[in-house]
């Protein structure tokens, strides 16, 4: 994009870069490096500022903060995940692109999602992810440390009897049975090889 440089009025010093396609200003007094490479920085910004952003497949990704299209960006998951077999995991699956016997991709088993695509209309996925489990727990110390915060400097240490608040929360912790499931992209299950090969056969530049 095209650069303007701006200057104090009767000097022919260039003091800042605006984006000749919406005007921002880039500053080079911002930079803490020498004056002339804080200059490059600030016109490369300007430079930068409205040029579209090209996926290295050739995608444009338009406002995305992302550097690569959704579907690189899942090639690329695939790609570092390592593959686990259908029969050892036991346990709850994720996938993008079903809704899942729990919603929001979720399905409580492998062996739900059958029968839950084919009672939904949905074509089953080609790969799932395993997924982490959080159980909702109490911790003792950041219940003390949140009601000693707006008190005086020493009230933490002042507090009696901590250790029965411990030995109390940590018997109710064992009642808990609540949990939140994360998807693991670390680990991947592939239920249609042929469908899972093709995604990650998807080019890398344009074709
Ligand atoms: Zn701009
Ligand atoms: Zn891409």
């Amino acid at each position: 994009m095209e650069v303007k440089e701006l200057t104090f009025k009767g000097s022919e010093k260039t003091v800042l870069y605006a984006c000749g396609a919406c005007g921002l200003l880039h500053s080079p007094t911002i930079y803490a490096c020498d004056s002339e490479k804080a200059h490059a920085t600030a016109h490369r910004f300007a430079e930068d500022c409205c040029k579209p952003k090209v996926c290295e497949c050739g995608v444009e990704l338009g406002k995305s903060h992302y550097t690569a299209c959704e579907k690189c960006r899942e090639r690329k998951r695939l790609e570092a995940a390592q593959v686990v077999k259908a029969e050892d995991y036991h346990g709850v699956v994720q996938s993008e692109t079903n809704s899942g016997d729990w919603g929001e991709g979720y399905f409580s088993d492998l062996g739900e999602i059958s029968e839950h695509c084919h009672g939904h209309d949905e074509t089953e996925p080609a790969y799932v992810f395993t997924c982490t489990e959080k159980l909702l727990q109490i911790d003792p110390e950041s219940i003390l440390l949140n009601a000693a915060d707006d008190m005086h400097e020493d009230a933490h240490d002042q507090i009696e009897a901590a250790d029965e608040l411990f030995a109390f929360i940590k018997e109710w912790n064992t009642k808990q049975h609540c949990k939140t499931y994360y998807p693991n992209w670390k680990q991947v299950i592939i239920l249609d090889q042929a469908r899972f090969d093709a995604v990650l056969k998807q080019p890398t530049y344009p074709i």
